[in-house]
């Protein structure tokens, strides 16, 4: 790259990997600040099959299977004993395949990279540095950044993008606030042996809702990511290290305390707080974020890196498509980004709506009303048919594949309202 690039990206994980690739098939100069922070152990390494379709689009599945954990579909268990077993239907989910992979992160993101340094990105090592700029040029890299990076050829490039992650590196300059979730939990993970996951099939992601909060069970090769979510009070009765308190957690429940008798924890315990926020702007003169940087709803269900690579694919697809000139053109690129950030929004208000069905139990009220069905009326009445056609929708919700669909969620608001009886309560059932 010796005549600077068109694109500098901030971050390179998923969002910002992903990006790099995809327009650098596309023919631009792209060059990606890698701060190298990455640390051994990562949360979000349970993908939705919608990820599968991403990865394909880079070429790289086949490399992520060689060191990754084949995921069959997810469970959800309750403590009052209850389970419900989702698993990808035989057939592909339109044309997303019916499975996906449990991932060791680090090694998915270092695939990515090394997928965008195959196609031609330019990565350099070190930490971005921005600050405020002027009308044209919201938010710009610092003149010490500039001159410490010989890549850039002195020149600035036309558009940065923030795929720096939670940190909102530009929003946090240009102090543009963001809307927080209702949840006040913190929580802890690592990876252990001997810790049984208790999947049904191999490869099942198991949700447990606990007696406080929820914990999730993915099975990697040869060990289980074991993370438990909590309200940050009840931690505090757990100990003053985040080793403490797993453990402690851990064996307060009894969901996993039998399951991980005699377990060996073979990694460091992992702390993330306040993660649920949305940026109440995607973009201004000169940049856009994409991933965290915008926004990221809750761990549950693990919309995380499917929406960081989305989010990345959708600007490919609807701003770059139009070829190098968009870069000259802010009324041009400004529209684009608008499209984008109304279908992201409506994506984190999907993800938010579904999962709230099994914060407060609700899920777990339908399922069990279902079966109440099928026993009081038999398996061809329409009230049993009614519930399988619901999980089925359900199921393809929380794939990823109808996430968004107007017709799924008012069938699911619709059994939340009206199929709930000689059932427990959702109360009885929410995640406390
Ligand atoms: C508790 C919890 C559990 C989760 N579990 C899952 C799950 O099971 N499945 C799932 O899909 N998602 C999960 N997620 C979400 C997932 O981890 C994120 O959505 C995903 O990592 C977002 O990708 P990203 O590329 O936007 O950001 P990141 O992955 O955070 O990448 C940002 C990169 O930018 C770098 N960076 C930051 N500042 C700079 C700078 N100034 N200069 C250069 N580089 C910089 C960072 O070091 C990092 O490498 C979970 C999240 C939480 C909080």
């Amino acid at each position: 790259m010796k005549g600077g690039c068109d694109i500098a990206i901030v971050g390179a994980g998923p969002a910002g990997c992903t990006l790099a690739s995809l327009l650098k098939m596309r023919g631009f100069e792209v060059l990606v600040f890698d701060d190298d922070k990455r640390p051994d152990l990562l949360v979000g390494e349970s993908l939705l099959p919608t990820v599968v379709n991403l990865m394909r689009r880079l070429g790289i599945e086949d490399r992520v299977k060689e060191f990754s954990t084949y995921k069959p579909g997810v469970a959800f268990m309750h403590r009052g004993g209850l389970r419900l077993d989702f698993f990808f239907p035989e057939k592909a989910l339109g044309k997303t395949p019916n499975y996906s992979y449990n991932i060791p992160r680090p090694e998915f993101d270092n695939v990515l990279r090394e997928r965008a340094e195959e196609l031609g990105v330019t990565f350099v090592k070190r930490r971005a540095a921005v600050e405020k700029g002027d009308g044209e040029r919201e938010i710009r890299l610092t003149q010490e950044c500039l001159d410490d990076t010989p890549e850039l050829a002195g020149k600035h490039p036309k558009l940065l993008i923030d795929c720096a992650g939670r940190v909102r590196l530009f929003a946090r300059e240009l102090k543009i606030p963001a809307k927080r979730g209702g949840r006040n939990d913190v929580a802890y993970f690592a990876h252990f042996e001997n810790f049984d996951a208790e999947s049904s099939k191999d490869g099942q992601v198991v949700l447990s809702v606990l007696n406080h909060g929820w914990s999730w069970r993915i099975p990697l090769p040869e060990r289980l990511s074991v993370g438990l979510v909590v309200n940050k009070d009840v931690a505090k009765e757990h100990g003053s290290t985040a080793e403490e308190r797993l453990e402690s957690l851990i064996d307060s429940e009894p969901i996993l305390q039998g399951p991980g008798q005699g377990r060996k924890r073979v990694s460091e315990v992992m702390t993330y707080t306040n993660y649920q926020l949305i940026s109440d702007r995607l973009h201004g003169p000169g940049w856009v974020a994409v991933g965290d940087a915008h926004g990221f709803v809750d761990p549950m269900l693990s919309p995380g890196l499917f929406m960081a690579m989305h989010m990345a694919d959708l600007i490919d697809r609807k701003v770059f498509a139009a070829g190098a000139k968009v870069l000259d053109r802010p009324e041009q690129l400004a529209k684009g980004f608008e499209k984008v950030e109304a279908e992201m929004l409506d994506w984190h208000d999907s993800w938010a709506n579904i999962i709230e069905y099994f914060y407060d139990g609700r899920i777990f009220s339908m399922y069990e009303a279902g079966a109440v069905m099928s026993e009081l009326y038999g398996k061809w009445a329409l009230p049993f048919l009614m519930e399988k056609h619901m999980s089925k929708q359900i199921t393809r919700m929380v794939s990823g594949v109808s996430t968004r669909s107007r017709y799924g969620r008012g069938l699911v608001a619709f059994g939340a309202k009206h199929l709930l009886w000689k059932t427990e309560t959702p109360e009885f059932y929410s995640v406390r």
